[in-house]
């Protein structure tokens, strides 16, 4: 991950796609077969915070910077590392810690 793409998943046009993303999503991942969500919020007084992560994943690239709402998916933890192709690891990535931060944002506001 390059310096200027972490610049940019700090930018005002990443952070409106992502939290579209994630409302769209509802707290689900979006993998299909998939029926991961995120936890309530009795649960999370029960079980914080393990477990409760949605990532925003690019499917293109393309359109990075000007993304379109479709060119991303929500996905949990483990279909996020599967889908690049990795193993599922329960160390958190600056990545997902900032999307976790929006996911409670919005978990604060429903
Ligand atoms: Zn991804
Ligand atoms: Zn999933």
């Amino acid at each position: 991950m390059t310096a200027s793409y972490e610049d940019y998943l700090r930018s005002d046009h990443w952070r409106h796609v992502r939290e579209a993303a994630l409302a769209r999503a509802m707290g689900r991942c979006q993998n299909s077969g998939c029926h991961y969500r995120l936890l309530s919020r009795e649960e999370l007084a029960a079980y914080p915070p393990r477990g409760y992560t949605l990532d925003v994943h690019h499917m293109t690239y393309d359109r990075l910077g000007h993304e379109r709402l479709d060119d991303v998916l929500v996905l949990c933890r483990r279909c996020h590392g599967a889908a690049h192709g990795l193993e599922f690891s329960e160390e958190p990535s600056p990545f997902s810690e900032v999307v976790a931060g929006v996911v409670r944002k919005l978990e604060v506001e429903a």
